[in-house]
């Protein structure tokens, strides 16, 4: 008989494997559903479409989500380590998501307690999970329910569709979740988000600007190439590139332009 206390924790992105996979544990494994926490890590700079999503989640499930956040904001870290995240200095993930989420499902397995992790890796996508195993100990254990299920992408986009939640609305300009200046976007993402939310576009700006007026020279932007104000001032001719890894007019008028 099990005498460990269990807890059954499903971690959402704000996106739609994660989502489906609330959806889908209802439907089908309502028994842990109903002790199932839904935790999200708010790094405070998402943008506002994931916290109507979130908000949204709520409602369709009737159930509360658990926001946890990091213990120093981004501004602080930022201010102390004086160099804004990228692919090469990713500080980001692990201060302002991961290490945060690791800290809470630990502190819930003290006293010996058990922890069923729910993820939402797509059956399709089973290739991810030798990496994706980070948070698995003893008292921790990862689960696919996705995987076991056989669910794919195509599964997951009717499972959206059929509890009426659907996509987030930013999957109608971008593909990802996460914090709105996210360094992984393209010229063309980074328009996106000027187009719909230019106040944050701005504020990701800004902070290039604290990075100091050498940006030209350093480079040490969001994006590796070329700073927000160039974006913006080479608009037009990144909206007309097809596909700007493709495009060589593209790369090389706007390497003569910095
Ligand atoms: S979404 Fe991008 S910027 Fe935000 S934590 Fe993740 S990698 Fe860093």
């Amino acid at each position: 008989m099990e005498n460990k206390k269990t807890y059954h924790i499903l971690s959402l992105s704000g996106g739609k494997d994660s989502t489906a996979l609330a959806f889908f544990m209802r439907e089908n494994m309502p028994e842990i559903f109903e002790k199932l926490e839904l935790v999200f890590c708010d790094t405070e700079h998402e943008i506002p479409e994931t916290y109507d999503y979130l908000n949204k989640i709520e409602i369709f499930l009737d159930k509360k989500i658990t926001v946890i956040k990091p213990q120093k904001s981004f501004d602080h870290l930022y201010s102390i380590l004086k160099i804004l995240p990228s692919v090469n200095r990713r500080w980001c993930t692990p201060l302002l998501k991961t290490n945060v989420f690791k800290t809470y499902i630990k502190s819930k397995a003290e006293n010996n307690a058990l922890i069923n992790l729910y993820i939402g890796i797509r059956a399709d996508e089973a290739f991810r999970l030798d990496s994706a195993k980070q948070n698995q100990t003893q008292n921790i254990i990862e689960k696919h329910p996705f995987v076991e299920f056989g669910i794919i992408k195509k599964d997951v986009e009717n499972i959206l569709y059929e509890s009426g939640i659907n996509y987030p609305e930013y999957y109608k300009w971008r593909k990802r979740s996460g914090c709105y200046f996210c360094f992984y976007q393209s010229p063309k993402d980074w328009l996106n988000l000027y187009k719909h939310h230019p106040d944050l576009y701005k504020k990701a700006m800004e902070y290039e600007f604290k990075t100091g007026d050498d940006l030209k020279k350093s480079r040490f932007g969001w994006n590796t190439k070329y700073s927000l104000r160039e974006i913006i001032e080479n608009k037009a001719l990144i909206e007309n590139s097809k596909t700007q890894k493709s495009n060589k007019q593209y790369t090389k008028n706007l390497i003569e332009l910095i």
